[in-house]
């Protein structure tokens, strides 16, 4: 009788033994359902060899129940799902699990729900319907997938659905996919576009593993670049990878995708609809899926033959995940290229200081597109001095952004305001009493949201009506907003520029791929004169006739002590700064600051990245932070504070005294209370070539907690 090792899908429990019915053909990588005491559990059959169990006796062995239709996991993965659990010291279990998207990716329904016309009229017919029927002639496919095709919003096609316009018909969700074609439409590379592309594609046709640091200006074409190595593994039968770091990005993007590949590519990300989910990943274990364009969680998909991975806007923090498995995206993809053998590339116009060096020091190759496509400029950048020249008493936009801003309108050209701050106001308060809105789940004001009169917590969801009187002390209309949102910036602009068309542009506001669809469609259609918005009309978005983008508050981000605020700063300043002049007209920036001296601030006004690059490299040095040295954090958390705490104080207690590794706290973490868990955290520095994770790991395995208490460990943290 066969024996086999698997892991299996409780992070609580290590790898057990099964026995293999004899007819039953597992390999390693196969993924199996097994029996848990009464419950049934998936399971991925392991090699024994590289996972320490306990050894049953063959006459305990319970044989396994099922082997599932779907492709063994490959070895090239099994070591990737190794190597992220022992580096982010997460258990297998919990890494196994995402690649397997919950298990539920290869059971349940094998049909799916579309749609097509019935024939039949509706009640009433409507400007919306009619546009919609007239796209929707000869098309089937699932109402989102129509609301793309249509141009119109999903409750329009639901009307229809309702009336028997549309007819539901049930398909096998396994049909395929539109085909990408390598050669659709190809453009013109630049000299400098082309050296880069050709470049990557001859590492990917080579089948070996580099990875790039593409380092372009924003408009230089990056993604134009690449979509040339896409088109060299679409031709030679490869699977490509293009992570983004953010859904509302990814509309713009697929629309560009498609008629440079005259199909759209496969989107994966974590609100997918379960039956698209399974045909998706069922599409890319079987190889028939080209180019899947998703989150981070992408990453850990079973890609029959992956060719080519593209992380794009690679310094952005969202590749980050902070909870559950806590990896980084952007440097799990370079680990799994190297399992496959495969290029990597990570674009940017600003690089994290951590990838710059790594292509210094020449573990990355660095390919640069240093100037703008079609002879665009850079944009002219200017710093308003608040402090001498402040705007009216009330408001938050200097008397010079407001000229340029009323300029632009009378020239019939666009305007972007940033601030990286969602709602009305950061804080309410009570002018009576003094009582301020908090959060009652964590260490956080509540936000008021102006649009829909709520008070929200951004960081749990926590949300109440915004009342009348204040709580506390019952004096009525004594609350006041305390400093600018997005919202209370939007109203000011409709104040001075009553005529204008304005557009909020946050994740609340651009919270469907449907909205963000048709916010890009009207700011190209030009139907907005100003976009207000937060860090996420930083990237990606091209608007031709943008010429002025005006920073509320550069200062925001510099406050409070994370060591990378200089940096992320840095980066969202010259992203935004970006979005200005990328067409024929050349684009102007103006930065609200009381630091114009700060050094991120003046090397971006004087458009010197070598300056802000080397300053921040010399800062990390002193601080031994990376790239010169390592930090990792312990979080403790319950839902007790005074568990929380103990627990915390019983790892301080044990820490191992090594040399130059030094341990900080515990002390609360900068989120005491997040989402009700009381937070405690134990700091970790050490030099680069500390085995940080062995000491962390033997540490930890000789405590023991309260269930009620969780212990995460944080390699790497983002901020800090
Ligand atoms: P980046 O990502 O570097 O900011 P994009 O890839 O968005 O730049 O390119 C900026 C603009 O220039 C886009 O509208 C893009 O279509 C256009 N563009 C870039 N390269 C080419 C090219 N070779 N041929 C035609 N248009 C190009
Ligand atoms: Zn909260």
């Amino acid at each position: 009788m066969k024996r086999v090792r698997l892991i299996i899908f409780n992070a609580a429990l290590g790898p057990l033994d099964y026995s293999v019915p004899d007819d039953m053909a597992v390999e390693y990588g196969s993924v199996v359902v097994a029996p848990l005491g009464p419950r049934q559990i998936i399971g991925i059959v392991w090699e024994e060899d590289r996972l320490p169990g306990e050894s049953v006796a063959a006459s305990k062995l319970r044989p396994i129940f099922e082997l599932l239709p779907i492709p063994p996991l490959r070895a090239e993965l099994r070591r990737l799902i190794e190597w992220t659990a022992d580096y982010y010291c997460a258990p297998l279990a919990a890494v196994a699990r995402m690649v397997l998207s919950s298990g539920g990716a290869m059971r349940g329904p094998t049909t799916m729900t579309e749609y097509r016309l019935s024939g039949s009229e509706p009640e009433r017919m409507t400007p919306q319907r009619a546009v919609a029927m007239d796209a929707l002639q000869g098309e089937q496919a699932t109402i989102r997938e129509l609301t793309e095709l249509a141009s119109v919003s999903d409750g329009v096609l639901r009307g229809l659905v309702n009336q028997g316009v549309l007819e539901p018909v049930e398909v096998n969700i396994d049909r395929p996919y539109p085909q990408a074609q390598a050669d659709y439409d190809e453009p013109q590379l630049s000299g400098d576009q082309n050296t880069v592309a050709s470049r990557i594609v001859a590492v990917l046709e080579a089948r070996e593993f580099v990875p790039f640091l593409l380092d372009g200006v924003t408009g230089s074409g990056k993604t134009e670049t690449y979509f040339e190595p896409v088109a060299a593994a679409l031709r030679g039968n490869r699977q490509v990878l293009v992570l983004l770091p953010e859904i509302a990005l990814t509309e713009a993007f697929l629309k560009r995708f498609e008629s440079r590949f005259g199909a759209a590519p496969i989107v994966w990300h974590s609100s997918l609809k379960s039956t698209e989910r399974r045909r998706a990943w069922r599409a890319i274990a079987s190889g028939e899926a080209q180019v899947v364009v998703g989150a981070r969680s992408a990453l850990f998909l079973p890609y029959a033959s992956l060719g080519l991975i593209i992380v794009d806007e690679a310094h952005e923090i969202s590749f980050k995940q902070d909870e559950g498995v806590r990896y980084n995206a952007r440097d799990v993809a370079v680990m799994r290229a190297r399992f496959e053998k495969i290029p990597v590339v990570l674009a940017s116009a600003t690089p994290a200081l951590e990838s710059l060096q790594m292509a210094e020091s020449g573990v990355y190759e660095r390919l640069e597109l240093p100037s703008r496509f079609g002879g665009a400029t850079l944009p002219a950048i200017t710093t308003l001095n608040l402090t001498e020249n402040p705007p009216e008493r009330g408001r938050w936009l200097a008397p010079e952004l407001v000229e340029a801003l009323q300029d632009r309108l009378t020239k019939n050209e666009q305007s972007l305001l940033f601030l990286n701050r969602r709602g009305y106001a950061p804080l309410t308060l009570c002018r009576h009493c003094g009582h301020r809105f908090q959060c009652p789940n964590c260490t956080a004001w509540l936000v008021e949201h102006r649009f829909t009169s709520r008070l929200a917590c951004h960081h749990c969801g926590y949300d109440a009506v915004l009342p009348d009187a204040c709580p506390d002390c019952g004096e009525a209309d004594s609350l006041v907003a305390c400093g600018p949102g997005v919202e209370r910036i939007a109203d000011e602009v409709k104040e001075i520029l009553p005529e204008a068309r304005i557009a909020v542009a946050t994740s609340d506001t651009l919270n469907t791929p449907e909205k963000a669809a048709e916010f890009v469609a009207q700011a190209e259609g030009k139907a907005i004169d100003v976009i207000v918005g937060t860090q996420l009309v930083t990237k990606g978005f091209h608007f031709p006739d943008l010429t002025l983008v005006g920073v509320v508050d550069a200062d925001l981000g510099l406050e409070g002590g994370d060591l990378r605020a200089a940096e992320r700063t840095y980066q969202q300043i010259a992203q935004v700064a970006g979005r200005a002049g990328r067409g024929s007209k050349p684009g102007e920036v103006l930065i609200q600051t009381r630091h114009p001296k700060a050094p991120v601030i003046a090397a971006l006004e004087a458009g010197d990245r070598d300056a802000f690059y080397a300053a921040e490299t010399e800062a990390r040095r002193s601080a031994g932070a990376p790239p010169f040295g390592r930090w990792a954090a312990i979080i403790v958390s319950s839902e007790d504070e005074n568990e929380a705490k103990e627990a915390a104080r019983a790892i301080g207690g044990t820490r191992p005294n090594i040399r130059d590794v030094m341990i900080l706290g515990p002390a609360p973490a900068p989120m005491a209370l997040l989402r009700g868990r009381y937070r405690y955290r134990l700091l970790i520095n050490a030099r680069r070539s500390a085995q940080v994770q062995d000491i962390i790991r033997k540490w930890l395995d000789t405590l023991d907690f309260p269930r009620g208490v969780r212990v995460s460990v944080d390699i790497d943290p983002y901020s800090f």
